[in-house]
């Protein structure tokens, strides 16, 4: 069977290690990027999920490229403490819960990839532009640079999928409820309160962190995201993940999360990106014929319950 997977993301090279896994061989891999790597943050991954990672044999270079998430705490906007949780392994699952950055986990599935498939099967600067397919015959997807025939074609494109749009071509652009979140990296100081995973404040003035590295020098890369609602609910203001912003625009309200230092956080941060909180309404079926979707192309999530990857 011939298989064309559209996106080399977490789905899109999660996808192909399982399909190697089950025997398949004859596959493609089209990635709009002209290389694959993720600028982006960090990423918390559930037990379920490290699960499926550990099946496709990467639990530990995944386990040494990340930190355990042992505990998750919720506190109020003041610092007191509301919950504290066990996470992962203490929590009784098998499987770890772990904090990692993008970048070295599409690193790390993207070597598997080319490992076990042959780095000729991935294909970058190809950008989808869509796709046909009538029933009994084999899928054509389209792209900026050219045509492909598969028997199954997979839509693991995003939450902008030109397969979805294919497919659902009066769905529109995606909906933002209006929160607005300023996300960066961090090196900081060793300090207790960034040795697990914290949500503090409501879920419309929320500051999120969790450290991806414990570096030998005993500082912290820590992972945080500042979340505030900005504006009334409507379409996605601008379409991309990578907007770089200066610090200054993240709302003063924030630097008076004192019991988190983030002050410090804030002004450590190399970079940091916003990103609209949006959302997509369920699709009547993910498939046509031999095309479906996979991933935030099939059924994105709100970033809050380390639920997308
Ligand atoms: C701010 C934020 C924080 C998040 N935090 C977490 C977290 O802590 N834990 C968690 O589990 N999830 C988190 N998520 C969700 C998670 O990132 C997504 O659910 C996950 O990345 C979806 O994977 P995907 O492969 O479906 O899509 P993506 O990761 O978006 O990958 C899509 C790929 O397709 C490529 N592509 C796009 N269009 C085309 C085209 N037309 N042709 C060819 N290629 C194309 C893109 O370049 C990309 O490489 C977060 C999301 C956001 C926005």
């Amino acid at each position: 069977m011939k298989i064309g997977i559209v996106g080399a993301g977490v789905g899109g090279l999660t996808l192909a290690l399982s399909l190697i896994d089950k025997g398949y061989r004859d596959i493609q891999i089209y990635e709009a990027a002209e290389e694959i790597s993720d600028l982006g943050v960090g990423i918390n991954i559930l037990p379920h999920a490290m699960q499926v990672m550990s099946g496709l044999g990467l639990l530990a270079p995944l386990v040494a490229a990340s930190v355990e998430t042992g505990t998750l705490s919720y506190y109020t906007q003041w610092g007191q403490l509301i919950l504290s949780d066990e996470r992962g392994i203490n929590a009784g699952y098998r499987w770890p819960q772990i904090s990692i950055h993008r970048s070295q986990l599409i690193q790390i599935l993207h070597a598997a990839v080319v490992e076990r498939l042959g780095i000729d099967r991935i294909k970058t600067g190809h950008r989808c532009t869509g796709f046909s397919s009538t029933p009994g015959a084999p899928a054509q997807a389209y792209f900026e640079n050219g045509q492909e025939e598969f028997d199954l074609l997979i839509g693991c494109d995003g939450i902008h999928s030109a397969i979805r749009k294919g497919m659902y071509p009066n769905e529109g652009d995606p909906k933002w409820d209006g929160i607005t979140m300023w996300r960066a990296v961090s090196y900081m100081p060793a300090n207790t309160i960034f040795e697990s995973m914290i949500i503090a404040g409501k879920s419309e003035h929320r500051m999120v962190m969790y450290p991806i590295e414990k570096g030998g020098d005993g500082r912290y890369l820590v992972n945080w995201v500042a979340k505030y609602k900005t504006a009334s609910a409507q379409e996605m203001p601008r379409q991309d993940w990578i907007h770089k912003v200066e610090d200054s625009e993240i709302p003063e309200d924030f630097r008076k999360f004192d019991f988190l230092m983030a002050s410090e956080l804030i002004a450590n941060a190399e970079v940091i990106y916003k990103y609209p909180q949006v959302d997509r309404d369920p699709l009547p079926s993910w498939n046509l014929n031999n095309v479906t979707l996979l991933g935030d192309a099939a059924h994105p999530m709100y970033p809050s319950g380390s639920n997308g990857a």
